[in-house]
């Protein structure tokens, strides 16, 4: 299989403000085809990198897809470099010079003289349509290497319309066939090197399936990527990998589909004819919003008590004032009356709670990342303790992924 590289073209990409996000989409769809993205850059408009760029890749890929700087302006260098990369000469569409007059017109707008430019195209190039904008791609093969040099426009819409209908058939049909099996897993309750060390002398035996882990607060994602010449030979290798994680990794594993935490845990409520209803302080609302995006969650999510302060713990929860006076807000005791009290007071299934010191500063005298989540249930209440680590965002992004994580637990007896 051949290597493919992207280099995305624009000096805004280049700023704080805005991401390059066509590779990403171009990555998945290469992918697809079994071709793997060897390497990336986003370079600004200036022709001179550019072309060196391209020469540079020409030597090393077979692969070049470019995205951006096909406009009109004086800024938009692609064509150029490309050309000067391939030692080629710019010809002069008359075609696409007249495609592009008759698209002004429809508009009720006058060509302007610089939209000339884009009616350029590389000498030995095929001309890509697009039909949302004003940029044509263009699709040049080398050939004395058979390297493919791809252009394609920078809004992201113009470039995956043209890429899906124009490219991916293209390199499908040039390509040697080859099929991609996966398996994924979502995994919650478990630090990402208490994982790897777990799973990795499972699939370090094998670069095919490649395994691949991404981690966020609380919340891993295994990929699993076998790619062979027949699915029955993709299904074999996925076979002496996949097995063994699960059973490694157990009922740590609670979605297989590429479902949310919170779809999965949302399933298993419906399922059970159960409800819930949670109780927050340091996340004020994230527990709540989460489950809530879920569509359908009115059928087991019955509402929550945002009670940030200790005052409004007692006012609108009932937790007595005299033990959170004694314990702070930031415990045990308070974590279970929070959720055995939410529980009571919507009539729910399960009680959920969260309370915990977020920081920077610590507000209750108790460590800062020290969290407690309760759940109640008519058998009674416990509350876990933990200590986070990670600033504001990840403490908090951690105690609803925890909480959510043991109502999921709890809802299935486990
Ligand atoms: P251009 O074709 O360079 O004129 O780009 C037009 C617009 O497309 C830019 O202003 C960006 O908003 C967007 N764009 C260009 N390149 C990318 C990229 N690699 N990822 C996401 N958006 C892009
Ligand atoms: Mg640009």
């Amino acid at each position: 299989m051949p290597d493919a590289e992207i280099i995305a073209i624009g000096s805004e990409l280049l700023g704080t403000e805005k991401l390059d996000t066509n590779s990403l989409f171009l990555t998945a769809r290469l992918n697809d085809l079994g071709v793997e993205v060897a390497q990336k850059c986003v370079i600004g408009d200036s022709r001179e990198r550019l072309t060196n760029e391209i020469k540079a890749g020409l030597q090393r890929s077979q692969l070049i897809l470019l995205t951006g700087g096909l406009g009109p302006t004086e800024d938009d260098i692609t064509r150029d470099a490309v050309a000067a990369a391939l030692g080629k000469t710019l010809i002069f569409s008359q075609e696409i010079c007249d495609w592009l007059e008759e698209r002004f017109k429809k508009f009720n707008r006058k060509m302007a003289e610089i939209n000339r430019r884009q009616a350029y195209v590389i000498d030995g190039a095929e001309v890509l349509p697009n039909d949302r904008g004003t940029a044509p791609g263009q699709w040049f093969q080398v050939p004395s290497t058979g390297a493919v040099v791809m252009l394609l426009p920078g809004p992201p819409h113009e470039m995956k319309a043209m890429y899906t209908a124009q490219i991916h058939p293209r390199l499908e049909a040039m390509l040697p066939k080859q099929v991609i099996r996966t398996l994924f897993y979502r995994v919650a309750g478990m630090g990402e090197s208490d994982l790897d060390a777990l799973i990795s002398p499972v699939y370090k035996k094998y670069e095919n399936p490649v395994t691949t882990i991404l981690a966020g607060a609380g919340d891993i994602q295994v990929h699993l990527r076998a790619r062979c010449d027949t699915p029955e030979e993709a299904d074999r290798l996925l076979a002496k990998v996949g097995p063994p994680i699960e059973e490694l990794l157990g009922d740590r594993i609670y979605s297989r589909d590429g479902a949310t935490l919170e779809e999965t845990t949302g399933r298993i409520l419906r399922d059970h004819g159960a409800t819930v209803a949670v109780a927050e302080s340091a996340t004020a609302g994230m527990f709540a919003a989460r489950l809530t995006s879920v569509s359908g969650s009115s059928s087991y999510f019955k509402g929550g008590f945002l009670t940030y302060t200790d005052q409004m713990k007692t006012d609108l929860l009932g937790v007595p004032a005299e033990l959170i006076s004694e314990h702070t807000a930031v415990s045990e005791a308070v974590a279970i009356s929070m959720a055995v009290n939410a529980r009571t007071r919507a009539s729910a299934t399960y009680g959920i709670s969260i309370t915990g010191e977020a920081g920077p500063e610590s507000a209750t005298g108790q460590p800062v990342g020290l969290f407690f989540v309760g759940v109640a249930d008519s058998n009674g209440c416990e509350a876990r303790r933990f200590q986070f680590p990670g600033d504001r965002t990840r403490l908090r992004q951690f105690a609803t992924q925890w909480a959510i994580e043991l109502l999921r637990r709890r809802a299935l007896g486990l």
